[in-house]
């Protein structure tokens, strides 16, 4: 059973300040999140989580994780420009794009972060532009190909992935970078996606140690950092066990003591690029049921759409939904949880089995802390929701006010709202 970090009471009383639907974040779970990864990482000098921007591109969000001793991960100008504006400094912002434009490399540059190259066609491109400089530190992005598996399971498909150069051209990367002056040189892949299972990052991570270790017999460089990357999963499923951090950590540890240790290598330092495994489970959807109707099927129908909450429309993900209030009910029923866009796809769930509801329940959507409000869009003239944290002393606090029809009409010429 997977209960959500508020009770009914509380909720609804968040709701009668700021109409749902709305993200709500718990800042002690957060808080707690960032801790454990530290303390699981303890062992390593250097460790360093950057968190990934675009799962949850919120100020107060990020200023937390800030707090907490965590960088911040970017993969465009405006995460860059948040990062920079929510206080973090150069060398705690990692700059893992691809595709990446010239301007953004050079803003990158000019913040002081650490640019991960994508591709190693880019040591050219970077080289053709008149105002850019190569900084002392570069990083750079390693797709193995193949299958990334895990024993017999396929995890997932790194050569079709679009991310990340090959080994020779990594190697190759490295003494191009080497002779237009760079100094010190990083690692970082992404094999795969919401992982949960606490040997993912050992198995990736003994992966790019061997490799460290091959980098220094080909080109002399013994790397500064290894960076792990994100693909660290969550729960999603009552079913599913939550990753341990303190596992995984020790997991890690004892690759590192093995493999680099054991090779000279012991001073590399860890990264890590988490999103999903920081936030999800620390915030959540609060909706309201607004209709219930009956055809062949049971629909629940809601104020919030999948504007709000695209995964389970675009991916068909699992969201775990609870009833506030009706948690130990045994009345029981089949039922499709749907928003209101003009797309059958607009559904949180389909056929689940959930107490029976009325309108005006609020219902609660979990694990939306991360990928959730992020990835919003404004279909059918849908507008944003707020944002809202509960803070530490159970308080609540608006971050980010609910969009208003003057904000969809900002951007428009010749229309006069
Ligand atoms: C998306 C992304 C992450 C975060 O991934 P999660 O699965 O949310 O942990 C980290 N690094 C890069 C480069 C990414 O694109």
């Amino acid at each position: 059973m997977k209960t959500p970090f508020i009770n009914k009471e509380q909720l609804e009383a968040i709701a009668t300040e700021f109409p749902t639907p709305f993200h709500l974040y718990d800042e002690r779970g957060i808080r707690e999140k960032a801790r454990a990864l530290y303390a699981a990482f303890a062992w390593n000098k250097g460790f360093k989580e950057f968190f990934a921007v675009k799962a949850t591109p919120t100020p107060a969000i990020l200023k937390i994780l800030h707090e907490e001793g965590c960088g911040a991960d970017c993969a465009s100008y405006v995460e860059l420009l948040m990062s920079n504006k929510c206080g973090f400094d150069g060398s705690e912002i990692m700059f893992s794009s691809n595709d990446t434009p010239a301007d953004e490399f050079k803003f990158a540059k000019k913040l002081g972060a650490t640019i991960n190259l994508d591709a190693y066609e880019h040591i050219a491109y970077l080289t053709e532009l008149s105002d850019f400089e190569f900084p002392e530190t570069m990083s750079l992005r390693y797709n193995p190909g193949g299958v990334f598996a895990m024993g017999t399971k396929i995890m997932d498909n790194p050569e079709e992935s679009k991310f990340g150069m090959t080994k020779s051209q990594l190697i190759q990367g490295i003494k191009d970078l080497q002779k237009l002056g760079v100094k010190r040189f990083g690692m970082h892949s992404f094999l795969a996606s919401n992982t949960v299972t606490n040997d993912y990052y050992p198995e990736l991570a003994r992966q790019l140690f061997e490799l460290a270790l091959e980098i220094r017999t080909e080109t002399g460089v013994k790397l500064d950092f290894i960076n792990l990357s994100g693909g660290v999963g969550v729960n999603y499923r009552p079913d599913e066990t939550a990753n341990d951090i303190s596992v995984i950590g020790s997991g890690v540890h004892k690759v590192y003591d093995e493999v680099l240790s054991a090779n000279g290598l012991g001073e590399v330092k860890i990264f890590t690029e988490l999103g999903r495994f920081m936030l999800a489970p620390h915030g959540l959807l609060a909706t309201r049921v607004l209709h219930k109707k009956k055809t062949y099927r049971t629909y629940i129908g809601v104020d919030a759409s999948a504007v709000n909450l695209m995964r389970p429309a675009f991916y068909g993900a699992y969201h775990h939904i609870t009833v506030m209030g009706k948690e130990n009910s045994e009345m029981l029923e089949t039922v499709d949880v749907t928003g209101s866009l003009c797309e059958n796809n607009d559904k949180f769930a389909k056929q689940r089995e959930l107490p029976v509801i009325e309108e005006g329940d609020l219902l609660v959507i979990h694990d939306t802390g991360a990928h959730g409000f992020s990835m919003g869009y404004q279909y059918n003239a849908k507008l944003r929701s707020s944002e809202i944290l509960l803070q530490t002393d159970g308080t609540p606090r608006l971050i980010r006010r609910a969009e208003r029809p003057e904000d969809y009409f900002a951007t428009l010429m010749g229309f006069d709202f």
